[in-house]
C-alpha cells in the first residue's frame, strides 16, 4: 500500500510554524486530556492537537475498517494492535483531511470547533500502556566508553558484545511522560575506599540519551520475528531518558545487571512518530565486523538519521546544550534487537517499549550520558550561565530533543523534559 502521507509537496490548511517538528508529513500519534477533561487519542499538526475520536464520530474515517470507539481510549494499544496497514491508512486519511485543497473539514467551522485544540490547551498523557520494557546496550561507542572506565581500557568490550544485541528487562511501571518530575532516588552505595556500604540519596545522578521503539502484538509464545519481518511489528519511536543513579548502579550491577539504579524512573516524549514517517531518513548503520550469526544479519538500510540533542537547564536559568548525537551511530538496529529478543520464542505485546541503550557518537561532545561527558565525574562541564556540572543537581531540568531533516521536510519528536527534584 502506498504511503501517501509522506508526500513532501503536500501543504496543509493548518498553520505550521517554520521549523516545526510536526508538519503534515509527520502525523504522529499520542494521548491527551482536553480542557473539558476528555481523554482521547490524537495527532498533531504544527501547534494544533487533533482529536481522532471526534474525527471518527463525524465520519471522517469512512471506508476504513475501524472498531467503534477505537480512538476514545486512554492508550494507543488497541489502535497499534490493528497492524501496519491500518496505521498507514489512518495516516493517509489524516493527510487528505488536512490537505490545503480539501474543503471538507477546512470549511466546516462547527466540526473544527470539536476536532481542533491549541496544543497549549491540552495535556499530554502516556501514549501506551507498556506491559513490558526492555533496555538494550547497542551503541558501540557507549559500551566502549563504559568498558574503558570500569573494566579494562585495553579490552573494553566483552567478548559477546559484537555478537549479541545485549539487553536487560527493565521495569515499565516507572516510565513517565515528559513534564512529570523525577525524585532523586535513595539507595545503597559503596564509596571508593570505604569499608562497607552506606544508605542515602544518590550522589551521581545521570541521564541516558536513548530512543525507544514501541511494538505491536507479536507472534504466539514459541515463535520468533525475523530481522526481515521486524518492521511490521514496530509502530513507532519516542525519545527516552533512562534516568540512572550511577553510584547505586555501580555497587549492585554484578552479577545480574541493572536494578534499583535504573528502575526509579524513565521519561519519554509524548508523540509516537511512526516508522512510516521516518522512511525518508532511512540509512545504513555502522558496518558490522565480525559478521553476526545468520539470524541477526541485516540487509539494507535499517537505521535512521535522527539528530539528538541534550540540554541542562539549572533552576531559574537558561538551557545549555551539552551533547549532540545521532541515532544512526547505533551498532545494532531495531530489527536486529527485535529479532534477537524473540529468537528464543519470547512473545511481545502491543505497547511494549524497547529502548536503544545510551546513544553515544564518535566524539566526546556526542556522548549520551554525564558519566561519559564528565569522564566518570572527573571533569566538570561548563554551562552557559557559568555553573559547572559533573552529574545532575537537584532542580536541574534535563531536556532531550530529536528530529530528522532533509531538503524537503523536517520530522521531529518534540522533546522530553523533566526536572530532578530532591530525594523524598
Ligand atoms: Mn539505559
Amino acid at each position: 500500500m502506498e504511503n501517501i502521507a509522506n508526500d513532501p509537496s503536500r501543504k496543509t490548511w493548518i498553520n505550521v510554524p517554520d521549523n516545526s517538528d510536526f508538519p503534515i508529513q509527520n502525523i504522529p500519534f499520542g494521548v491527551f486530556i482536553t480542557t473539558d477533561d476528555e481523554i482521547t487519542t490524537g495527532t498533531r499538526i504544527g501547534d494544533t492537537a487533533i482529536d481522532l475520536n471526534d474525527l471518527q464520530q463525524l465520519g471522517y474515517f469512512e471506508d476504513i475498517d475501524l472498531p467503534d470507539g477505537l480512538f476514545l481510549q486512554d492508550t494507543l494499544n488497541d489502535f497499534i494492535s490493528l497492524g501496519r496497514s491500518v496505521w498507514r491508512q489512518v495516516r493517509g486519511r489524516l493527510a487528505e483531511i488536512f490537505d490545503e485543497t480539501n474543503p471538507k473539514l477546512r470549511d466546516n467551522e462547527a466540526h473544527k470547533r470539536e476536532v481542533l485544540y491549541p496544543i497549549n490547551e491540552v495535556q499530554m498523557l502516556m501514549p501506551v500502556f507498556a506491559q513490558d520494557y526492555t533496555d538494550f546496550y547497542s551503541s558501540k561507542e557507549h559500551a566502549t566508553n563504559l568498558g574503558t572506565m570500569f573494566r579494562d581500557k585495553d579490552n573494553p568490550l566483552l567478548e559477546n558484545w559484537l555478537h549479541i544485541p545485549v539487553g536487560y528487562h527493565g521495569r515499565s511501571s516507572s516510565i513517565v511522560i515528559s513534564g512529570e518530575n523525577i525524585h532523586r532516588p535513595k539507595g545503597q552505595t559503596k564509596a571508593p575506599g570505604a569499608d562497607g556500604p552506606s544508605f542515602g540519596p544518590s550522589k551521581r545522578m545521570d541521564f541516558e540519551l536513548e530512543m525507544a521503539f514501541i511494538t505491536s502484538d507479536g507472534k504466539p509464545l514459541g515463535d520468533r520475528i525475523s530481522v526481515a519481518e521486524a518492521e511490521d511489528y514496530i509502530f513507532g519511536m519516542v525519545i527516552f531518558n533512562d534516568w540512572s543513579a550511577r553510584d547505586i548502579q555501580k555497587w549492585e550491577y554484578v552479577p545480574l545487571g541493572p536494578f534499583l539504579g535504573k528502575n526509579f524512573g524513565s521519561s519519554i516524549s509524548p508523540w509516537v512518530v511512526t516508522l512510516d514517517a521516518l522512511e525518508p531518513f532511512r540509512v545504513y548503520g555502522p558496518e558490522q565486523d565480525p559478521k553476526p550469526l545468520d539470524y541477526l544479519q541485516s540487509n539494507g538500510p535499517r537505521s535512521y538519521n535522527i539528530n539528538l540533542e541534550v540540554y541542562i537547564q539549572p533552576k531559574d536559568s537558561v538551557e545549555s546544550k551539552i551533547s549532540t548525537s545521532n541515532y544512526r551511530y547505533m551498532y545494532w538496529n531495531m530489527c536486529q534487537q527485535l529479532a534477537h529478543h524473540t529468537v528464543n520464542g519470547c512473545n511481545i505485546n502491543s505497547g511494549d517499549m524497547m529502548a536503544s541503550g545510551t546513544i553515544s557518537g564518535p566524539t566526546h561532545d556526542s556522548c549520551g550520558s554525564m558519566l561519559e561527558l564528565s569522564r566518570g565525574g572527573t571533569e566538570k562541564l561548563k554551562l552557559d550561565d557559568g555553573q559547572e556540572r559533573a552529574f545532575i543537581e537537584d532542580y536541574d531540568t534535563v531536556v532531550m530533543k530529536a528530529f530528522s531533516t532533509n531538503d524537503n521536510v523536517r520530522i521531529g519528536f518534540g522533546e522530553v523534559r523533566s526536572q530532578l527534584l530532591p530525594a523524598k
